[in-house]
């Protein structure tokens, strides 16, 4: 049976750090499954479709990952309709460790058969979040050496679209 991970997120944007976690992943897994999810407290400034697309475009050089967009869905369903036993997600620092531990007992508590596994980051991107990443480009920052090129050049284009009252 294929070894499939299920790798859930908000994404918004994909970042270095996400990448790298998918990159390893994608050497420990027959398949690695990137779902774009939709984090109810977090406001997204790309919509699920847009962050797909560059989802799919920034991990294209790897053969066996592919990109859904999961909106309004529960993490261990989405893993179930994939065929995935293994959610992956990335630990940055001790603050993730306990916020990773509820959800993935939480997940436990809807399927037993899916076991949750932790990449801890590398430590060239353990400082970069999706939330940062954005807080650097809304004041015209220079986030190249920290996101996929072509995530670089989405979020300059976003950032100029909403003018001067991003979201
Ligand atoms: P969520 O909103 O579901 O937490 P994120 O898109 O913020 O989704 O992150 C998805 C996963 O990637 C989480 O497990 C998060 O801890 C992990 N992650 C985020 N940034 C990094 C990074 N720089 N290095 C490794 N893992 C990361």
């Amino acid at each position: 049976m294929k070894r499939i991970a299920l790798f859930p997120g908000s994404f918004d944007p994909f970042t270095n750090g996400h990448l790298q976690t998918v990159q390893r992943a994608s050497k420990l897994f027959d398949e690695v499954v990137i779902a774009v999810m939709t984090n109810v407290s977090k406001q997204g400034l790309f919509t699920p479709a847009e962050k797909e697309a560059l989802v799919a475009g920034a991990t294209q050089g790897l053969a066996n990952v592919r990109v859904m967009a999961a909106p309004n869905q529960l993490t261990v369903q989405v893993a179930e309709a994939v065929g995935a036993k293994f959610l992956l997600r990335g630990l940055r620092n001790e603050s993730d460790f306990t916020y990773e531990a509820g959800i993935a007992q939480i997940n436990r508590t809807q399927d037993t058969s899916i076991e949750t596994v932790f990449l801890y980051a590398d430590s060239d991107t353990a400082f970069v979040s999706s939330s940062m990443i954005k807080e650097v480009a809304r004041f015209g920052g220079d986030v190249s050496g920290l996101v996929p090129a072509n995530v670089a050049t989405a979020l300059a284009a976003k950032m100029a679209s909403l003018g001067s009252d991003p979201a």
